[in-house]
């Protein structure tokens, strides 16, 4: 059993820098690393076994959410640090929401992405999208749908989660 405590992605998760992306557990060598549902969270995080890790920073080293530097990273991308801390760099700012009011108020967020969806889908600017919606009994399990131009009409899930259906005629 290994003694000493390991640098790994520990800090990233206790930092909440972790997006849950899976890689640390795809590298590492000793799979030392399992990715698993925090309940308390409402998200997958990695959970490290120390008896099985090598210490050998792949983890560490692969990781998008270590070592963030934030100030480097918005003056590489955007040449300018950001006047809000929140909201971050950004070249415009809008708002909106679906007219529709089903798709509004059983949407997320008002419902903007799915209107902009059915409007592609519909005037053929796309032939399908692929998203996410989430399972009945598992809120939490993401369940992929690629939706095709016949599909018209959505209804949204909870938080971001966007679920369509065929509308009824
Ligand atoms: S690689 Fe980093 S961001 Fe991805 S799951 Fe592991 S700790 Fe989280
Ligand atoms: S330091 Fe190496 S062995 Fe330990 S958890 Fe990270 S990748 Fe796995």
């Amino acid at each position: 059993m290994n003694d000493l405590k390991p640098v790994t992605i520990d800090r990233v998760v206790k930092d909440g820098l972790c997006i849950g992306c899976g890689t640390c557990a795809g590298m590492c060598p000793g799979e030392a690393i399992i990715i698993a549902k925090s309940e308390s969270k409402g998200l997958y995080l990695p959970e490290i076994s120390v008896d099985k890790c090598r210490l050998c920073q792949l983890c560490v080293e692969c990781c998008p959410g270590y070592q963030v530097d934030f100030q480097q990273l918005n003056q590489d991308i955007f040449g300018r640090q950001p006047q809000d801390r929140f909201l971050g760099n950004f070249l415009h700012c809008y708002i909106g929401h679906s007219n529709d009011r089903r798709i509004r108020y059983e949407s997320a967020s008002g419902g903007i992405v799915s209107q902009l969806l059915i409007f592609a889908l519909e005037k053929g600017i796309i032939d399908g999208a692929l998203v996410v919606s989430m399972k009945e009994d598992k809120p939490l399990e993401p369940k992929p749908l690629l939706l095709e131009r016949k599909l018209k009409s959505c209804q949204l899930g909870d938080r971001n989660i966007v679920l369509f259906q065929q509308m009824k005629p």
